[in-house]
């Protein structure tokens, strides 16, 4: 059985270094990993973190919503040159955050430029979503064909809409702790589900497994196809669209 993370921050982990973490990841099978930045710091890390293993590692390169302040005002042409680099390489990490982070008028200007690069170079973004799905379903019709919505717990009439527009649901091992986890899981159709951990903040890559049987007994799918039908998920989000 293989394993991926849609939505991990590789280069914040302090307790290893990142050679230790590609080693642990690939010996606990993991076949493709979603490294995000969340700052333009991070992107040359993110970067470096490619060369050490290319096949694992899809770098994403965005502004996360809580640091649009203190980023470079040529922000959009770093992540056009990262995007050059690297053929792999996605948007994010981004999107918008009511609660921490610049003002929304700031981070709506902000989530359109990036949305204006995922679509000049045909990538899809992996977005960040915390008390803003107005604003979010506001600017649905702008969004490129490839979007994933990173650790969702929204409500099921706001997934539907997600689903409709061709996003993917990428969920967190959080999720358990939920209430609404058995419903969601059941909602999220199996060729639109992504697994992250969004280490090492808010989860940590070695529940994933655990975390994949638990949804395949949900959804009453058998853990080897469910965990193939994931993988292929990510193939699919990664891919450029026709
Ligand atoms: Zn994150």
């Amino acid at each position: 059985m293989q394993f991926t993370d849609s939505h991990i921050h590789l280069q914040d982990y302090k307790t290893k270094n990142a050679q230790q973490i590609i080693a642990d990841l690939r010996k606990h099978s993991y076949s493709r990993v979603i490294c995000v930045s969340a700052k333009s710091e991070d992107f040359s890390s993110v970067a470096n973190l490619v060369q050490l293993d290319s096949e694992l590692i899809i770098p994403a390169f965005g502004i996360h919503p809580w640091y649009i302040n203190e980023a470079p005002t040529d922000w959009p042409e770093l992540i056009r040159h990262f995007l050059q680099l690297y053929p792999q390489g996605i948007l994010g990490e981004c999107g918008f955050d009511r609660l921490k982070g610049a003002d929304i008028a700031q981070q709506k200007n902000v989530f359109q430029t990036h949305i204006a690069l995922a679509k000049e170079f045909n990538r899809p973004l992996n977005i960040h979503l915390v008390h803003a799905e107005d604003v979010f379903a506001s600017i649905f019709k702008h969004l490129p064909p490839k979007f994933l919505l990173h650790s969702f717990s929204g409500s099921l009439s706001f997934l539907r809409q997600i689903l409709h527009h061709g996003g993917y649901i990428s969920v967190n091992p959080l999720l358990l702790r939920n209430p609404k986890f058995h419903d969601l899981i059941k909602a999220i159709p199996s060729n639109r589900l992504l697994v992250e951990s969004d280490g090492p903040f808010q989860s940590d890559y070695t529940l994933i497994p655990d975390f994949i049987k638990q949804i395949s007994q949900i959804k009453e799918i058998d853990i080897l196809s469910l965990s193939s039908q994931i993988q292929q998920n990510l193939q699919n989000f990664i891919s450029p669209s026709d």
